[in-house]
């Protein structure tokens, strides 16, 4: 007999897309001919900048000819021109020392983040803001290290450290001692972004306590504030105890293509049973080379492009445009009588629901009355309630007609 994990059956059932997906659909069977736009999923929708492409496709004819076909990326942690691009542009560019033996080439930052929690022990007490993105939750679940579901949402043995209107959706320390921190900023689901003081706060917990600040920037590139640090490690002490997370899906369009990186410094450590400390780096190496055996050549050539002066003003303008969505969706719902968060630094648009109306019980008002989806905050977690999503990736045009619709609702 085969036994089953059993920690898979304590996962709640893919509440959240599944569940929109469904009223969708419900919808759109009743009224077939109306035109829903989707302002929920945080998916890219312009294509790939002409630079990437290019790189793309002489990668692609250098892996038809014999001298410059390539197999397996050594050890599968990524080829150097990339990861030296990335030290020189998204660190060294901003005063942060980061060697290439510190930055590990991966396909995704859902991967990375989902599997970071592999090397640290069982008994880790780890603490996640909620709302949060739910793969830092369920594979914690997965892997054994809480209990059950309790209410709202939750699992036993968790830390929920709640984003507020009254901490602007940057949690306060825990009053209980917990080891793994899970922070992203800028923030999906509520856009919120966190200045160098607070992350101060946050580094000098962590090296207080010994405890690991994991740290996802995937949407470090729509930072337009120029206080706001992109990198945990722009914060004094921080290479002692934070691992970064970044991606290509966001800030380059990559969700199809697949590329992200992870930075793990020298300098941190976590510690065995009896106290001896141990570097983290080589042993996500050993994970990620025992599981993994590398992204492609042809996408870390696109990757690499992104670096490049055509592929960075080419991507800045995509930037600039879904910048120009957030811009526009929130001055016009504040026009309208909303409240808004977020949409300055992020492409996440984190609003109030009016007259406190429940953020499933809004979408549904949103859905008839206005033909448009986003993301009820409650499915992000209890602190998310009376919170709706809406995401800025949309086309401009789609954009503007959702923003119409709103108007018809109030
Ligand atoms: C989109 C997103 C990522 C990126 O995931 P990829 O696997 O790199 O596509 C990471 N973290 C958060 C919070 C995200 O929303």
């Amino acid at each position: 007999m085969t036994k089953i994990n059993e920690n898979f059956l304590k996962l709640q059932a893919g509440y959240l897309f599944p569940e929109i997906g469904r009223r969708k659909r419900a919808f759109q069977e009743a009224n077939p001919d109306a035109d829903i736009i989707s302002m929920g999923i945080g998916d890219v929708t312009q294509p790939l900048v002409p630079a990437i492409i290019e790189a793309m496709k002489k990668a692609v004819e250098e892996m038809g000819r014999g001298e410059t076909f390539k197999g397996y990326d050594d050890g599968g942690i990524g080829y150097e021109f990339l990861r030296e691009a990335i030290k020189e542009n998204d660190y060294k560019a901003r005063g942060v020392d980061i060697d290439i033996d510190e930055i590990v080439i991966s396909d995704g930052a859902k991967c990375d983040t989902g599997n970071m929690q592999e090397i640290f022990s069982l008994d880790n007490v780890i603490a996640v803001s909620d709302p949060v993105y739910p793969v830092y939750v369920d594979t914690n679940v997965m892997s054994g290290r809480t209990g059950g579901p309790v209410e709202r949402g939750r699992y036993e043995g968790i830390v929920y450290m709640p984003c507020t209107e009254q901490n602007n959706f940057v949690p306060d320390l825990p009053k209980e001692k917990v080891d793994l921190i899970y922070l992203c900023f800028p923030n999906n689901p509520t856009g919120g972004v966190a200045t160098k003081e607070q992350l101060k706060k946050w580094v000098d917990y962590a090296n207080e306590h010994k405890a690991i600040i994991l740290f996802d920037a995937a949407y470090e590139a729509f930072i337009s504030d120029p206080e706001i640090p992109h990198s945990i490690f722009e914060i004094d002490g921080a290479k002692e105890v934070a691992i970064e997370f970044r991606s290509f899906s966001k800030t380059a369009g990559f969700t199809g293509l697949r590329c992200a990186f992870t930075v793990i410094p020298k300098q941190l450590k976590a510690y065995t049973n009896d106290g001896r400390a141990i570097e983290v780096a080589p042993i996500w190496k050993r994970r990620h080379c025992t599981k993994f055996n590398g992204v492609s050549y042809v996408t870390q050539a696109g990757a690499a492009a992104v670096y490049s002066s055509e592929g960075k003003e080419q991507n800045q303008k995509i930037i600039d445009i879904y910048m120009a969505n957030a811009r526009l969706i929130c001055e016009t719902l504040r026009k309208l009588g909303f409240t808004v968060y977020g949409g300055l630094n992020a492409p996440y648009i984190w609003l109030k629901t009016p007259n406190g109306v429940g953020s499933w019980e809004f979408f549904d008002i949103l859905l008839n009355k206005a033909h448009v989806v986003g993301t009820p905050g409650a499915g992000f977690g209890s602190a998310g309630e009376g919170f709706f999503r809406l995401t800025a990736f949309g086309t401009p045009d789609n954009v503007k007609e959702a923003l119409r619709r709103f108007a018809s609702i109030v």
